[in-house]
């Protein structure tokens, strides 16, 4: 067990102001009151979300919502002026509807409360991919529910940005589990803020192609679904390729930009501002939405990409620079301790602080006790060796050429 302490005294750098005066504050978060006529930021976290488990063998492990909130409380960013830290809500099995078919509901429904193992491969259920455990459906829900109150409090309450840690499980389709994913939380909060008349930019910076999302919103207009990862010419989910660019209406409203492995920093960052930056914004949507995942990290056990904390930080600041409403979600990410580290830069952009990057003496301590040796928030920029970087370097210039082509002239054509 994490034993909870009282929290300290802790020093800030706060950035941003007019005349780009850096300025360090103290502050001490006993003092902070929210004040919910100024709040302007949601965080949605539950000690509920570290009661289930996929299995001591499975890669997707939930202590990653326990580090990454013990390192967010540790920065001092639970009690942020400004800042609601709020619970998920139930989610009705009507809302669910949104998305996906009532007879995988159903299957889910029984095995959820079944004491015997059970699959059914048709609905991805019962694999060692998407495993079924006492209690599964409840856990499904307990994400969606995180994620749609993030967009609520955006779509409706006037927040500026709600961050749904657990949610973004990007890879469950219509009625069928896959890639850790049962419910589609971003597809079902985002018809929610379609419901209310919104246009909505979905951007998914996970390593791993967003391909439920796409599913969700490939024939509209009113949501533009922008995929960064990891080719799936060898990869999971084998799909996301340039080519997928929506279809009828929604025909130039997908994007797929499919790295090589080896993609670094610089080469990311180039993808963004090439590709996702110039769309979104020509886009001008009501509500951006994002997948936050951490699985691109150089360290990350599943993945080949060569990301850091230095391009992850960039977009995160771009994103926030738009001033845009905003509705972000977790993701992927299997190194535990990129997650928390990911997530609590993420939550510290979000609200215009830049956290010192020595990570606080009483997390080090904690993470120590499992054996993590990390004594630093951020990492240097990462370059990958020359001629992995070369050919990643060819890859993404190419796959930018192509969606200048194909995409550009309906979204900046009809938006810019
Ligand atoms: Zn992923």
């Amino acid at each position: 067990m994490i034993k909870k302490e009282a929290p300290s005294t802790r020093k800030y750098l706060l950035t941003g102001s007019a005349d780009h005066c850096k300025v360090y504050l103290t502050i001490n978060p006993d003092n902070w009151q929210w004040n919910g006529l100024h709040a302007k930021t949601a965080l949605i976290y539950s000690d509920d979300f570290n009661r289930f488990s996929y299995g001591e063998d499975h890669p997707f492990k939930v202590q990653r919502y326990i580090l990454a909130s013990e390192l967010i409380r540790s920065y001092g960013l639970l009690k942020t002026p400004g800042t609601l830290i709020s619970s998920y809500r139930t989610i009705s099995e009507d809302e669910l509807l949104s998305f996906h078919r009532s007879d995988y509901l159903a299957c889910l429904r029984e095995f959820s409360e079944s004491a015997s193992p059970r699959a059914d491969f048709r609905f991805g259920l019962g694999d060692v991919e998407n495993p079924v455990f006492n209690g599964l459906y409840d856990w499904a829900r307990l994400g969606t529910g995180g994620t749609v109150e993030a967009a609520r409090l955006v779509a409706e309450e006037g927040y500026d940005i709600a961050f749904s840690l657990a949610g973004g499980w990007h890879h469950a389709h219509r009625a069928r589990a896959s890639g850790f994913s049962y419910l589609n939380d971003a597809a079902i909060a985002i018809n929610y803020v379609v419901s209310l008349g919104k246009r909505v930019a979905y951007l998914d910076i996970d390593a791993h192609h967003g391909d439920g999302v796409q599913e969700a919103f490939y024939d509209t207009d009113r949501v533009l679904t922008i995929s960064l990862h990891e080719s799936g010419i060898c990869f999971f989910p084998g799909t996301g390729f340039e080519g997928e660019t929506g279809l009828g209406r929604g025909k130039g409203f997908t994007v797929n930009l499919p790295l090589l492995p080896h993609t670094d920093d610089a080469l990311y960052m180039k993808a963004f501002d090439e590709v996702a930056y110039p769309l979104i914004a020509a886009f001008d949507p009501d509500v951006i939405f994002t997948q936050l995942g951490a699985d691109t990290f150089r360290t990350d056990p599943l993945t080949h990409l060569e990301i850091t904390t230095h391009s992850y930080s960039y977009i995160i600041k771009k994103l926030k620079a738009l001033k845009i409403p905003w509705v972000a979600v977790g993701g992927g990410g299997y190194d535990n301790l990129n997650v928390a580290r990911a997530w609590t830069i993420a939550w510290g952009v979000m609200n215009g602080l830049e956290l010192p990057p020595r990570l606080p003496a009483d997390f080090v301590e904690l993470i120590s006790r499992f054996g993590f040796p990390n004594r630093v928030l951020y990492d240097a920029m990462h370059w990958a060796e020359e001629d992995d970087r070369n050919a990643a370097l060819d890859a993404v210039e190419k796959s930018i050429a192509a969606i200048r082509k194909s995409v550009f002239p309906v979204i900046i054509g009809k938006h810019a």
